[in-house]
Order: C-alpha cells, then sequence, then structure tokens
C-alpha cells in the first residue's frame, strides 16, 4: 500500500528504461515497474538504448553492464556527457566487486547510482529498489522542473520553502529509534529522526526533503535546530518518565558553515539546564571530510563542549579509518548497506570485522545499523560491535509509542529505579 502511495504522490509516472540483451530480465523487471505504475521501455542493445533514450527522457535507467559487443561504462560515460540526472540501477551477472566498481565510476563522473545489484533480482528486492527510487526522484524532478519549466504537471514539486512552511506549521515530527548495547541489550541512545506529516501527501520520508531542505542553508539550518529544540524537548519528558536516554541528531554538511555551531546548541542546552551528554550528532563520513578547516573548528569544539559525535553511514564514502583519525569523532556507525548481508556477503563481512577491530584500537565504539534479526544481532555482537540500532528491536516511533516499547522492556523496575540506561 505504501508502495502505491509514493507512485501517487508523484506529479506523473515515472519512466524506466531498461538496457539487457536477456530479454527474460527486460520482461521482469518492465512487469514489475508496470505494476508500480511506472511507464517502461525497452532495450537489447547500445542502438536501442540511445533510440530509447532520445525519446521520452527516462527518469530511471536499469543498465546490464554485460551489453553484448558493448559495456556499461561506455554508456555511463555517454549518460554523464548527456548530464543524465535520473537514477541508475546497475545491474550485472558478475561478482560484487566488478558491480563496486562500476559504481564507483559512475559516481565519479557525477551520474546517481539508486543501486548496484548481482543478478538475477527477486521480485521483493526489485519493488524495494523501485521504491527507493521513487523516493529519490521528488529531489531530481524538482531539479528538472526548475530548469526546463516542464508544463502541465502538477506543483507538487517540494521547494526549500515548502520544508520551512511545515516547520512553522507544526507538520514535522520527530520520531526516535533505540539504539542498544549489544552486550547487555540496554538502551544506550535513540536517533532523532525527523518525518513530514503533509496534509496531502501523508507521510513524507527524511530521504525526500532532507536533500531539499539542504538546497538553502537558513532552511537545513531551521529544520536541525527544530530537531535539536524538539529532542531537548522529548528528552525533558523521557526523564521524567524515568528514561534519561541521549538523543542523537542527524547533521547535515550544510549545518556546518556557521563557526558559531556548537555555542547555540549550548545555550539551548542551558537554557533548559540540561547537559551536553543528553545530546550527540550524526555526521557522515563525506561531511566530515568537507572543508577541513571550519568543520574541524565546529566538530572539536562540539567534543570539548561534552557532545559525542558519530561518524555515520560508515564504509560508503571514500574515506578510510586512516584519514578520519584527524577527525574528533568518538563512535562508528557501520552503514546498513553491509550489516543487511553481513551473513549472506563474504565482502560486508570482511568490512566490518575490520571497521570493528580497526575502531577498537582507536578507542572507537561500533554502531551497527539496520539490525533486522535476532541472528544478525548476535552474530555482530560476537564480532565486537558495542552497538546495534535496527527495526529487529524496534522502528523508529514516535515519543508515546516510544515510552510503550520503553516500559514494556522494563516492567515495574522502570518505576521503581529509573531506567536501565547506560553510557
Ligand atoms: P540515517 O541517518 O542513516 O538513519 C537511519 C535510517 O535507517 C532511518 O531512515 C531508519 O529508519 C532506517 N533504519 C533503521 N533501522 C533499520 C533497519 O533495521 N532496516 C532498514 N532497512 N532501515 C533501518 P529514515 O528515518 O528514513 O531516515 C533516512 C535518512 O534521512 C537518515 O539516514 C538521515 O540521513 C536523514 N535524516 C533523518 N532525519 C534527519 C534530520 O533530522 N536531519 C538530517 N540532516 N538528516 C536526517
Ligand atoms: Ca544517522
Ligand atoms: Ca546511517
Amino acid at each position: 500500500m505504501t508502495r502505491n502511495l509514493i507512485v501517487e504522490n508523484l506529479p506523473r509516472p515515472l519512466h524506466l528504461v531498461i538496457v539487457d540483451d536477456e530479454r527474460g530480465i527486460t520482461a521482469f523487471i518492465g512487469f514489475v515497474a508496470r505494476e508500480r505504475g511506472w511507464t517502461v521501455e525497452a532495450a537489447v542493445d547500445e542502438a536501442e538504448f540511445r533510440l530509447a533514450y532520445a525519446g521520452q527522457k527516462p527518469d530511471a535507467i536499469a543498465l546490464d553492464l554485460q551489453l553484448g559487443r558493448s559495456d556499461g561504462i561506455e554508456q555511463l560515460r555517454f549518460l554523464a556527457q548527456d548530464r543524465f540526472g535520473g537514477s541508475l540501477l546497475l545491474l550485472s551477472g558478475m561478482d560484487e566487486r566488478v558491480l563496486s566498481a562500476a559504481r564507483e565510476r559512475a559516481n565519479s563522473l557525477g551520474l546517481s547510482v539508486a543501486v548496484s545489484e548481482t543478478k538475477p533480482i527477486r521480485v521483493k528486492r526489485l519493488h524495494d529498489i523501485l521504491e527507493k527510487i521513487e523516493r529519490d526522484f521528488a529531489p531530481a524532478s524538482a531539479k528538472k522542473s526548475a530548469a526546463t519549466r516542464e508544463s502541465g504537471q502538477p506543483a507538487s514539486v517540494i521547494h526549500p520553502a515548502d520544508v520551512r512552511a511545515a516547520l512553522e506549521s507544526g507538520q514535522t515530527e520527530l520520531h526516535l529509534q533505540p539504539i542498544l548495547n549489544a552486550r547487555d541489550r540496554s538502551v544506550t541512545r535513540l536517533e532523532a529522526l525527523v518525518r513530514w506529516r503533509h496534509p496531502i501527501f501523508g507521510m513524507i520520508p527524511p530521504d525526500r526533503f532532507i536533500p531539499i531542505a539542504e538546497q538553502d542553508e537558513a532552511t537545513i539550518d531551521a529544520l536541525t535546530f527544530w530537531v535539536v529544540e524538539t529532542a531537548l524537548a522529548h528528552y525533558m519528558k523521557l526523564s521524567r518518565q524515568g528514561f534519561a536516554i541521549p538523543i542523537s541528531v542527524n547533521l547535515s554538511r550544510v549545518n556546518l558553515h556557521a563557526l558559531d555551531f556548537p555555542d547555540v546548541v549550548a545555550a539551548a542546552l542551558e537554557k533548559r539546564g540540561i547537559p551536553p551528554s543528553a545530546l550527540s550528532f550524526e555526521l557522515t563520513e563525506s561531511a566530515a571530510l568537507g572543508d577541513p578547516g571550519a568543520v574541524i573548528d565546529i566538530l572539536t569544539r562540539l567534543r570539548l563542549k561534552g557532545f559525542a559525535l558519530m561518524i555515520d553511514d560508515f564504509g560508503t564514502g571514500y574515506s578510510s579509518l586512516h584519514n578520519l583519525r584527524h577527525l574528533p569523532f568518538s563512535e562508528i556507525k557501520l552503514d546498513k548497506s553491509f550489516i543487511c548481508d553481513v551473513l549472506q556477503s563474504r565482502d560486508s563481512l570482511t568490512i566490518v570485522k575490520s571497521v570493528v577491530d580497526m575502531a577498537r584500537t582507536l578507542n572507537l565504539e561500533t554502531v551497527a545499523e539496520g539490525v533486522e534479526s535476532a541472528s544478525e544481532a548476535q552474530f555482530l555482537t560476537a564480532l565486537g560491535v558495542t552497538a546495534l540500532q535496527g527495526y529487529h528491536f524496534s522502528r523508529p516511533l514516535p515519543l508515546d509509542a516510544l515510552l510503550n516499547w520503553l516500559h514494556a522492556r522494563t516492567p515495574a523496575k522502570a518505576e521503581a529505579h529509573g531506567p536501565d540506561v547506560s553510557g
């Protein structure tokens, strides 16, 4: 049901071009995409692809990397030259490393790869992939329609001003997802994740509006401060019920333009008499490696003021622990793309293991995000991951639901002695 919701909320059907010389694959992907309301065109070789591409501009392209006599990398170069702004779904029958190298190349060409997959793909997985592209589509279409002024489309494209209006009119909500100590399974932290409850479009996920808010410094700043303020209000409510659990807030790299960011945050805590240990911040590795001067200044001062700092989505960027060693992080959050297949993929396992080992020698905590099963939780704990987060324990929840969840885990004890909080 949520699937159709996303498609219906888009200004028009998304258009997919499938480029694969296996007709079975094009038929399968085409069937699933049409079922979701997409329009589809298939091409079995380079010539057909160029023809299809010259016709209706695709919003997404599913591209097989081995395409008869030509190869996918050549097609990537063509797409980069044409400044293709849609999503790419890279497919290959070869091993994961070929795919990830192709993905790197696509990224370096400035193309947006929604996903890279080894064939065959399962129906469920394909639905998830298309749904992800549907979510990603909003910012792309925003850019596109601004550039080309597409006519005849309903104006349901989001602008930064819409995000500010949503903040002001109370349409945003802050959900919290528990992070657990891997050993004793106590709740050590809560991640604050913003949602937008739109009166017409329903719940809009952050992936769809954060990138738009980021187009405008004032908007993303307003959003981040709303998150900080709301997180502090939630923290106070939780504390009153015996759950004084630190809350972790996601920062955008655009937030790091103002050197007084740590001061503004510290003042917000002081106003309420809340200690800095109640708040921590998450920042992706690519954001942390941005403009080193200002970024190091801000991050170091946040640590000096007593806030914990986490590297988010670790493993997805271009950095290594080596070039992050001069940044003042206290924890590493292993990206969920490694966690979700750590039990199946040797490569993911190797990455998780080496990050955990290096983190341990550097005295950094490791959080595995995207833990969806008991067996994953057990396995990651045995590997030495220090904290776990994921649907297996709880989805991100509104405050009341989270309170119920916390109370249910700590019967009687919660009332009598306060929380099972550590860290
Ligand atoms: P993130 O920081 O990596 O947040 C974790 C995302 O993983 C969340 O998605 C969460 O719901 C999801 N997740 C948690 N456990 C599982 C699991 O077991 N399986 C799977 N498949 N997913 C899981 P969400 O809430 O949709 O947020 C998406 C992204 O939006 C966040 O990724 C973050 O980058 C951004 N975001 C959310 N809130 C904020 C915010 O207040 N400020 C900023 N700058 N970005 C935010
Ligand atoms: Ca995060
Ligand atoms: Ca993350």
